[in-house]
């Protein structure tokens, strides 16, 4: 397994395209808008290697014994699923933003069950493919990307109605030694960061889409990728000299960005899926329920540190005994508890696949994401509700540090006694981070559209819901009798 500084090391020989406001990135490591969401996947390398942690952080991989890095991990157990669960929490926890590294291991596990029942059906080579390629990525230690959202031109048609033929990812050219892809993935997370991007198909497809389901993996600085930064609310804080207090989260935070595919060569031994139309929607339902799972996760510890922060807000400016926000700070815990509950359950009620890896149970994982699309909008209302205004009014780093200004701000925006102002502002600050600045692509907005809009999940239930069955136990029950 790489150390942290390895992994670092490692981006630097890479070769990416990045562009941002405009212009291309020279070196995206040390970039300041880009470094701390590197710093988040850097703790997932730092935490493997603590002892403290190995259990939860490492596994024993199948493909070949060795202990990897449980994000590159196939999940062999139950216990396997939960355990990625509480592994998420624990970085949530640790970094207060988004950490990346899920959508890859996610991707591989619904890839590698996948291309298993494609084999089996169709005689092809893709599992094999596949599992060198993982093998590779689990001895390298590796960070994937999981690229599925297809920019999708107009909803009402399918892949190959679009009056653009790339609004989906497609084929475009086929040799003997591989094919050649166009297109582009939308909100790709910790793209930057990554080493290789797996693709995969967005939605289930038609006979007609032949050429847009695919699946295939790539180095991310492979001849004609390249990527557009997505700026975050309040990203230009990273750059003013000095930034700490203002920033709310100095060392952590996530990112997304759009990724071109301009004609990338594919070649045969990283395809893992091509033409099999029928199994697209398969392989978009196993990963978006495995990032459902995810959510159950890296939300809830993201979720403790906006608790936390909440409650030491009250303590600052002496609202702590209040009976209403100790209330609300129990409605907090109670709606972040039931997203983790949400989490475990679907990992307990998990099963093996045709493949031999475990899959969790889909129906809780999309009860777990649906609920996930509404409890961190309020656990953000009520810390809000609880921080005050001033999380939105405070003045600036700059103006506390001038002189003439300093005392005036000591003065007014005192709140108990023995706890600095410094340190008031700062909680402030991380509240406004996790609710409406960097940190809330990942705790917010991604909380409604990441791994699957809320009606999407709704479509899974409502397949999973076995309503019928539902129906004879009423009619048993009713003693309504059979016709
Ligand atoms: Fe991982 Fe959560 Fe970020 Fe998805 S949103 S990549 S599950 S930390
Ligand atoms: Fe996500």
């Amino acid at each position: 397994m790489m150390t942290r500084e390895e992994y670092f090391e490692s981006l630097r020989k890479l070769n990416l395209k990045v562009y941002m406001f405009g212009e291309l990135v020279e070196n995206p490591v040390d970039n300041p808008i880009i470094r701390p969401s590197l710093n988040s996947i850097g703790m997932t390398y730092e935490l493997a290697n603590q002892p403290e942690y190995e259990d939860l952080m490492t596994a024993t991989s199948s493909l070949n014994g060795q202990k990897v890095n449980r994000f590159t991990h196939l999940h062999q157990s139950t216990e396997d699923l939960v355990k990625k669960v509480k592994m998420l929490r624990l970085l949530g926890q640790k970094t207060g933003s988004c950490f990346q590294r899920c959508v890859g291991m996610d991707a591989n596990n619904a890839v590698f069950s996948t291309t298993y029942e494609i084999d089996e059906a169709y005689g092809t080579n893709y599992h094999e493919n596949f599992k060198k390629f993982l093998n590779d990525v689990q001895l390298k230690d590796l960070v994937v990307d999981g690229a599925m959202t297809d920019p999708k031109g107009d909803r009402s048609l399918s892949p190959s109605k679009q009056a653009d033929p790339d609004s989906y990812l497609r084929v475009v050219e086929r040799r003997p030694d591989g094919v050649v892809v166009r297109g582009a993935k939308a909100h790709q997370t910790g793209i930057v960061n990554s080493h290789e991007v797996l693709v995969m198909p967005t939605i289930a497809m038609k006979p007609d889409d032949k050429d847009y389901a695919i699946s295939f993996a790539v180095p991310t600085d492979s001849e004609g990728i390249f990527m557009i930064y997505g700026r975050q609310s309040c990203d230009t804080r990273k750059t003013e000299e000095g930034a700490d207090i203002d920033l709310g989260n100095k060392e952590f935070g996530g990112h997304e960005a759009l990724v071109i595919f301009d004609n990338v060569f594919v070649p045969n031994e990283r395809i893992f899926m091509n033409g099999e139309t029928e199994f697209a929607g398969m392989l978009v339902e196993r990963f978006s329920g495995y990032h459902r799972q995810s959510y159950g996760g890296c939300k809830v510890g993201v979720g403790d540190v906006l608790i936390g922060a909440t409650a030491l807000a009250a303590d600052y400016n002496g609202a702590a005994k209040a009976s209403h926000v100790k209330d609300k700070l129990i409605e907090m815990t109670h709606l972040n508890e039931t997203l983790f509950s949400c989490g475990v359950a679907c990992s307990c009620e998990g099963c093996k696949t045709k493949s031999g890896n475990y899959i969790i149970d889909l129906l809780l994982a999309n009860v777990c994401k649906q609920n996930i699309t509404r409890f961190p909008y309020e656990i953000v209302r009520l810390a809000e509700d609880i921080a005050g205004g001033l999380m939105v009014t405070l003045p600036s780093e700059k103006d506390f540090n001038t002189a003439e200004l300093k005392p005036y701000i000591e003065k007014y925006l005192v709140g108990v006694e023995g706890v600095s102002v410094e340190d008031r502002m700062r909680i402030m600050r991380l509240i406004e981070n996790i609710s409406l600045g960097t940190a809330a692509v990942g705790y917010r907005t991604e909380s409604m559209h990441g791994a699957g809009s809320p009606q999407a999940q709704r479509i899974m239930i409502s397949r999973q819901s076995n309503l019928e069955q539902k129906k004879e136990l009423a009619k048993n029950i009713a003693n309504i009798k059979k016709d």
